[in-house]
């Protein structure tokens, strides 16, 4: 059975009071929500401050936004998955396009990064999507092709209990243009069929696929309809959490 998870990426923002006012606001409005996994990416400062207010109630899980691969070391500047265990982390993002874009992640080192959240025992969530160059040359389904094959060569089919993929049109991040809902779904059921063909029936079924790129409260309902996408992974609209909840609670939703 595949979950459904709406997720958080916080990226570089939030001071500590800041970030614990949005914890503490999400989880209020969230309180009640059962049906949906809610995951929180907050920056590596405030991972353990959020962590003391989140976990008495269980309903919302941590994430880190990226780990290293070595446990410890010198490895000036990085975090270790053993590190984002003990802030109180299940999850961890790996691969976010900014991550590709910015500071020189390959399908070597998302592969790399997978292994080793695994080993520790976190839950990847694993990003994948295309520029917009690559999607008008039509490029898309062989760059999501060798995201898909390269990152996760060699991952074991039982670890796919913890793999979550997103989708995240990086032409769609930030910028306001969303996928439309079949443009996300046409990639999303590639993407099944890509893990099909490479892990197997069980591993395609089971493994959810969130669909990330300014998703809102008012796209969400029709993004979440489409059958092969299981979730979302949120970045400006889960910085409030009057946005982050109703994305949270779309199925209460009226539109
Ligand atoms: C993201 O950073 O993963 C993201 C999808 O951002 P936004 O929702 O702002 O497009």
């Amino acid at each position: 059975m595949r979950k459904t998870i709406i997720a958080g990426n916080w990226k570089m923002n939030m001071n500590l009071p800041e970030a614990e006012a949005l914890a503490s606001g999400i989880m209020c409005e969230c309180l009640h929500v059962q049906d949906v996994e809610i995951v929180i990416a907050p920056p590596f400062t405030a991972l353990v401050p959020v962590w003391e207010k989140i976990k008495m109630h269980r309903r919302i899980r941590l994430s880190g936004q990226n780990c290293f691969w070595e446990e410890k070391g010198a490895f000036t500047g990085e975090i270790s998955p053993a590190m984002l265990i003990d802030a109180g982390c299940t999850y961890v993002i790996i691969g976010h396009s900014e991550r590709r874009q910015f500071f020189g992640e390959t399908d070597e080192t998302v592969n790399r990064k997978i292994a080793a959240a695994l080993r520790f025992g976190l839950k990847p969530i694993v990003c994948v999507g295309e520029t917009l160059s690559e999607r008008d040359g039509g490029k898309t389904f062989e760059v999501i092709e060798r995201q898909i094959t390269g990152g996760f060569k060699e991952i074991l089919k039982s670890d796919f209990q913890k793999i979550v993929v997103a989708y995240e049109p990086v032409w769609a991040i930030g910028t306001g243009k969303t996928a439309t809902p079949a443009q996300a779904e046409e990639v999303h059921s590639f993407i099944r069929s890509l893990l099909r063909r490479e892990k197997g029936d069980e591993v395609a079924e089971n493994t959810s696929i969130l669909y990330g790129g300014s998703v809102t409260p008012d796209n969400v309902k029709a993004i979440m309809s489409e059958a092969d996408i299981d979730g979302a992974l949120v970045g400006g609209a889960s910085l409030k959490p009057e946005s982050f909840s109703k994305i949270v609670k779309f199925k209460e939703e009226g539109k």
